[in-house]
């Protein structure tokens, strides 16, 4: 039996319906209503802003070592009950229980990550130019934060933001995802049980675009991240410039993944395959265009299709079950218009290609080989378990090629000459490359794109530095 709860907001330290009507929850795997989510109206985020302007007061005073250790505790919560969540998480999203785990498990680590590193915020001296003159650079929380993340990583895209900004000796206003909101209230749940102060983490549901035309501008709000598409990511950034606060934009990405001449082609195959079906495809940095030389093209797509015909889909709760459901009825439209699409262009069907019975959102793993650029998920993000695998002979062409979007989140490359990885390393416009291992998205390495996938980072210092003021005090005896 599974049980999933319905989800309150978390305003001022109270789990509290909203004063908006209350949203359903869908199980993506039965396409069954199994709970409800509160809705937040205008008075409650009015709420939630006082209540955080009050929380940063407390909170920014409260000593790294208490924040870090109470944080560290918040960690150990997600992990001493990461079976319960991860059982709510594939309710909700749809992914494989064992994927859910991992993401609750990985929560953890990226709270005790920061939890830690932020003691070590520290400021500088400069030298001065007279004796009598002292210059301190200064680093302090930016003050209430605004934070938008959505349904594909329900927890791994808050805790990113939440642990990041808390750390930092920020308070937080997160608007989780509503189709996946009670694996997010699970991670609030675990700060507020390790101690978290009223009013310094809130968690609100409602009408995104309500939400954030509200909060963006509000003078309470001094820090806005963002997650989601870059459309939206667009609309967000453009507002919080014309109120000119500090924007994080996670946004959209179409990874190119290069497998040349001298790879071992057989484990790239067998990697590249598992990372781009992992949680369905839905992931900013799921490997996309697969860029393949002519000279190991067949031996590399036999081997995906190999790989692909052993993955199994199904209810993320059942045993066994390696792809679950995508996460929403949208999704399922965009792929198959996608794939028809590719198809009617002249595109060649090597694997899935169709959507699985007719209740749940489940899709086979697709490949599509020799894709014409005209096609359009060859420059619309796919997001979803379709693959496209195209053939280039030259370095200057493979390039040009994974540079021809205005996307740059992540790239992928399998060779075996340190020559070539130093030339992309250079070459290639993103804001992350893995070489012939899949190492993105740990909590102690930047995680970030460039141009239209927005900017900042979420992992690494610089993801602790996107919560701080840098201020000088200069000062004469
Ligand atoms: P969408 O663009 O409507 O929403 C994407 C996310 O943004 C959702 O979490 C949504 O709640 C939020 N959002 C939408 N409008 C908003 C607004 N005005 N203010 C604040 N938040 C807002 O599309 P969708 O159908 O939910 O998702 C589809 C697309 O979103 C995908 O194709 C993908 O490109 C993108 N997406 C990206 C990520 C990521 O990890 N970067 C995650 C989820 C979705």
């Amino acid at each position: 039996m599974t049980s999933y709860p319905d989800t309150k907001l978390l305003i001022d330290g109270q789990w509290r319906e909203g004063g908006g009507e209350a949203l359903e929850v869908i199980n993506p795997a039965t396409a069954e209503r199994i709970g409800s989510l509160a809705h937040a109206s205008r008075a409650d985020l009015d709420e939630a802003l006082a209540a955080a302007e009050k929380g940063l007061r407390l909170w920014r005073d409260t000593s790294a070592y208490e924040r870090s250790r109470l944080m560290r505790r918040a960690g150990e919560l997600l992990r001493e009950r990461a079976d319960a969540v991860a059982r709510i998480m594939t309710q909700e999203q749809g992914k494989p229980l064992a994927e859910a785990k991992a993401e609750t498990l990985g929560a953890a680590d990226t709270i005790d990550w920061f939890a830690e590193e932020a003691r070590r915020a520290y400021g500088r001296v400069v030298p001065s130019r007279a004796t009598n003159v002292t210059q301190l650079v200064i680093k302090e929380p930016v003050g209430v934060a605004a934070a938008f993340t959505p349904w594909n990583f329900p927890l791994n895209q808050a805790v990113r933001k939440v642990s990041a900004a808390l750390a930092a000796g920020c308070s937080v206003i997160l608007k989780g995802p509503e189709e996946t909101p009670a694996s997010c209230a699970e991670l609030a749940k675990a700060f507020q049980d390790a101690g978290l102060p009223a009013g310094v983490l809130s968690l609100v549901f409602g009408v995104p675009a309500e939400i954030s035309g509200y909060l963006i501008p509000h003078p309470t709000v001094k820090k806005i991240s963002f997650t989601g598409s870059t459309a939206v990511g667009k609309k967000l950034a453009a507002l919080a410039g014309e109120h000119m606060k500090r924007v994080t934009m996670e946004l959209g990405g179409h990874a190119p993944s290069i497998v040349f001449e001298d790879a071992d082609v057989e484990k790239a195959a067998r990697l590249l395959t598992g990372a781009k079906f992992r949680n369905a495809g839905q992931v900013c940095i799921s490997p996309t265009r697969f860029l393949v030389h002519e000279a190991v093209f067949d031996r590399f797509v036999d081997g995906m299709v190999e790989a692909s015909e052993a993955i199994r889909v199904g209810n993320g709760l059942d045993e066994g079950v390696t792809m679950g459901a995508l996460a929403n009825s949208r999704r399922i439209d965009a792929i198959e218009a996608l794939t028809a699409d590719a198809l009617a262009k002249g595109a060649t069907l090597r694997a899935g290609g169709e959507r699985i019975g007719n209740r749940g959102y489940f899709f086979q793993p697709t490949i599509l080989t020799d894709v014409p650029l005209e096609a359009r998920a060859m420059s619309e993000e796919p997001f979803g378990p379709l693959a496209l695998v195209n053939r280039f002979s030259s370095y200057e062409g493979v390039v040009e090629e994974a540079n021809r979007l205005p996307y740059g989140l992540a790239a992928y490359a399998y060779t075996r000459s340190a020559r070539t990885i130093s030339d992309l390393s250079r070459d290639i416009e993103s804001g992350m490359l893995s070489v012939n291992h899949h190492g993105l998205g740990l909590p102690e390495v930047p995680f970030g794109g460039v141009q239209d996938s927005g900017y900042g980072s979420e992992g690494g210092l610089e993801a602790i530095e996107a919560y701080l003021n840098t201020k000088l005090v200069t000062q004469a005896v």
